[in-house]
């Protein structure tokens, strides 16, 4: 008890004195609990991944998809990603979970090449964790994955997020320019929430930033929103890369970004994330 007080007190800024008591518990209960049923779903393949399309803003055709994690539950909810991949990292889960998404993500993406020949360039962009980047062999684990399923790598994006890469920047940046070699393309995701978004585009062989859904959300009554929208879409564009915006709720906000020189575009406004065979329905109309 006194442990769990003590951890309490350190995650506080300063000093501080923390006396115990029953809810800490609780919470130290529920979480460990939640652990192991996560290590459990995940060893009983209850996990899935699910896909969320990604539109060209010009011309409004599926160019790719997200692959988003699910954890269904027995009374037919979801528990958040943003709930459990905490709990992954924490236990070192995440670096099994994330190779089995990038494994299973290839196959639908291969499933869709050869059955629907108009989405043979159908790509599929994966979130990497931090803790992923920092796992000593990736790189060879993306190459035996891509290798698997004879799967070109330009139809695998990597999403990595700017506090990822916090940590140890030399080693992240050999790292990614090592899968920028082989051929994945990189994005910055949730671009424009962190402290030093733009020192990354030039110290990160970047392919795409993807705004943050806080830029999307404001963009039809704030007209600053929009002005930093179109913007970054430029500044993406004279450093070759390119834009996609996530969030997208209305027809309204698609225009506006379509209009700022948006390259790609993904929200509930085209299409929720949905499981494999809801996806491949939605591809075919
Ligand atoms: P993210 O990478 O920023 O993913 C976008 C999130 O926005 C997804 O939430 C998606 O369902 C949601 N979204 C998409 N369109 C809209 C919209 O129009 N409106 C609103 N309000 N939300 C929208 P989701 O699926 O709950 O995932 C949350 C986060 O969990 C992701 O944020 C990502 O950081 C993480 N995550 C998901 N799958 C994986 C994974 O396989 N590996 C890792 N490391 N992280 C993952
Ligand atoms: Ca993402
Ligand atoms: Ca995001």
């Amino acid at each position: 008890d006194a442990d769990i007080a003590m951890y309490r007190a350190k995650t506080l800024d300063g000093a501080h004195t923390m006396l115990f008591d029953q809810a800490m518990h609780t919470q130290v209960f529920k979480r460990h609990s939640m652990e192991s049923e996560l290590l459990r779903a995940f060893e009983n393949r209850e996990l899935k991944v699910y896909d969320q399309p990604i539109i060209s803003a010009q011309c409004g055709r599926i160019t790719g998809v997200e692959a988003l994690l699910r954890w269904p539950q027995a009374d037919g909810s979801m528990v958040s990603p943003d709930e459990f991949i905490p709990l992954a990292e924490e236990t070192g889960l995440i670096n099994d979970i994330g190779l089995w998404v990038m494994r299973e993500a290839c196959q639908q993406m291969q499933v869709w090449h050869t059955n629907l020949s108009q989405y043979d360039d159908l790509y599929v962009s994966i979130n990497l964790s931090g803790k992923q980047l920092v796992q000593a062999n990736l790189f060879e684990l993306i190459e035996t994955v891509l290798q698997g399923i004879s799967y070109k790598p330009k139809h695998l994006r990597l999403e990595i997020t700017e506090s990822m890469v916090l940590g140890d920047l030399a080693a992240t940046q050999a790292l990614l320019h090592q899968c920028r070699a082989l051929g994945c393309p990189l994005l910055v995701d949730d671009f424009g929430t962190g402290y030093s978004s733009l020192s990354y585009l030039h110290q990160l062989p970047v392919d795409a930033i993807k705004l943050d859904r806080s830029f999307i959300t404001e963009i039809t009554e704030n007209t600053r929103a929009a002005v930093i929208v179109r913007a970054l879409a430029l500044l993406a564009t004279d450093l070759g890369m390119y834009t996609v915006v996530e969030g997208i709720e209305s027809a309204e906000q698609a225009q506006i970004c379509g209009a700022q020189g948006i390259r790609y575009a993904q929200g509930y406004h085209f299409a929720r994330p949905m499981p494999l065979d809801q996806a491949v329905d939605k591809l075919k109309t």
